[in-house]
């Protein structure tokens, strides 16, 4: 078989798997060792050790590659060591153009580790490539994207940064946890690097913390094994299995993640206490035309702010959603709920964070693939 000629729902199944050679299991099993016997020094099936591969990781790094439409992926302990691992292809002096309303964990790696190695990070309004253009140097190395972004929702066009990138010999990587490769496939769109944190949507039960690279080049994906293996972020055997189980419902439950977050985005925009809220999805949303270019569909993820923008308002909303889980993260089957300003934007700066839109009274939901009625009545229940 193929796996390459098959469509996405079918790779998310079958693609880069085998039946294992032993005895012909169909599941991948859990490699749980840290070491493999050599019949004589070298002597080995293609493992030795396994912070330098695992079969396991392997099947995983397969799948991510086929779902992503990539030519290799490589699986890390978390979303964030996968971005670590990036950021240590660029030396001191290298300059990184990065968006203003980015995940927080990023922005915390990008300011409060690289920057004392002598790695500057320029964060700018990505919605407006000319924003990217402006501030590109010739020692501009890298481009991260981040889109959809977090929390705000805004959609960057991949297409241009692409071609931005291109024209300029900078290498572009793009987030895309919000999206999934069932909503977006960001080397299709010129992309080098795809990102996730696979924490969320790709492991989608909220029961593992793991992260992924995909790239198509081959030279890149030797960089960046090299950097794997001599840091040693490795994605475990048992976080590998979990995160490829999951991998294999992803278009079913992006589907529905899809159809309630359309359903709750509509509920709260018809709301009377509620003023605004943010979902690729609206036509009047800004970057609306370009989210139905480059997406599938516009997710499962929604933010929205209260009439009034109170602080209180909003702490009472999340604190009374009975389910709706008050929770850190997003991707998994169950519905969460989050106060960005308290929780996962708290380490970017008020001022800074204001900027980018995310106020005191912005709430971000994850929407889960519960029935929509029972989501819709809880949040309305909550905001009344
Ligand atoms: C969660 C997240 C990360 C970090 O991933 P971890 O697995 O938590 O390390 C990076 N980017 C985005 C968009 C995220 O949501």
């Amino acid at each position: 078989m193929d796996e390459n000629s098959l469509k996405f729902n079918s790779r998310t199944i079958h693609g880069g798997q085998k039946p294992d050679k032993a005895y012909g299991a169909v599941m991948p099993p859990i490699y749980q060792t840290s070491t493999f016997a050599q019949s004589h020094p070298g002597g080995h099936q293609g493992y030795e050790y396994s912070r330098s591969g695992n079969p396991t990781r392997s099947a995983l790094e397969n799948s991510l590659a086929s779902i992503e439409n990539g030519n290799y992926g490589l699986a890390f302990a978390s979303g964030l060591a996968a971005m670590d691992a990036v950021i240590k292809l660029l030396k001191p002096g290298d300059e990184v153009i990065s968006t203003n309303d980015l995940y927080g964990g990023s922005y915390r790696l990008f300011k409060k580790v690289f920057e004392k190695y002598g790695i500057t990070f320029h964060f700018v309004g990505m919605q407006d490539v000319l924003n990217i253009e402006a501030a590109i140097t010739p020692k501009t190395k890298l481009i991260w994207v981040e889109t959809p972004t977090n929390p705000m929702m805004n959609i960057i066009d991949i297409k241009r940064v692409a071609k931005i990138a291109k024209k300029n010999r900078i290498l572009l990587a793009v987030d895309n946890t919000f999206a999934t490769p069932y909503l977006q496939t960001p080397l299709d769109l010129g992309a080098d690097l795809v990102m996730h944190s696979a924490t969320k949507y790709l492991g989608g039960h909220s029961d593992v913390v793991a992260g992924a690279l995909v790239v198509n080049d081959k030279a890149l994906a030797d960089e960046l094994y090299f950097i794997q293996n001599a840091s040693g972020a490795v994605c475990g055997p048992m976080d590998s299995f979990l995160v490829l189980r999951g991998i294999k419902t992803l278009h079913v439950r992006m589907q529905r993640h899809c159809e309630n977050g359309e359903a709750i985005a509509n509920f709260l925009r018809s709301h009377s206490k509620i003023e605004k809220v943010f979902w690729p999805g609206f036509e009047n949303h800004p970057n609306h035309q370009i989210a139905k270019e480059q997406m599938q569909g516009f997710g499962g993820m929604i933010s929205f702010v209260t009439k009034g923008n109170n602080y209180e308002d909003a702490l009472k909303i999340v604190s009374n959603l009975k389910v709706f889980t008050l929770a850190e993260s997003l991707g998994g089957v169950e519905s969460l709920a989050g106060h960005p300003a308290s929780m996962t934007h708290a380490s970017i700066p008020k001022e800074e964070r204001e900027k980018s839109g995310v106020v005191d009274a912005l709430i971000r939901l994850s929407v889960g693939i519960e029935d929509v009625n029972d989501l819709i009545a809880d949040l309305n229940q909550a905001i009344e």
